[in-house]
């Protein structure tokens, strides 16, 4: 958002809400070293298709693995 375009809010879909959200997430998660790493070793893909540690709740990748993903990316490119 910015001051010429006050209303761009507005004009975010929940999506562009969400992507940002994990987006700011992996940028923070990227700065805690060795996070990724715990986060990725806990967050695996079971047998079952789902999170090992989100359990029933999660097909993998559930939220946590996705942002550990993306931070990866961050500082692997
Ligand atoms: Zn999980």
């Amino acid at each position: 958002m910015s001051e010429d375009r006050p209303d761009d809010a507005v004009h975010e879909s929940p999506g562009d809400r969400a992507e940002q959200a994990f987006t700011a997430a992996a940028r923070l998660l990227a700065t805690q070293p060795g996070s990724i790493q715990r986060a990725l070793a806990t967050h695996h893909h079971a047998p079952d298709g789902r999170c090992a540690a989100c359990g029933t709740i999660s097909r993998w990748p559930c939220a946590i693995a996705t942002i550990a993903q993306r931070a990866a990316r961050l500082t692997n490119p």
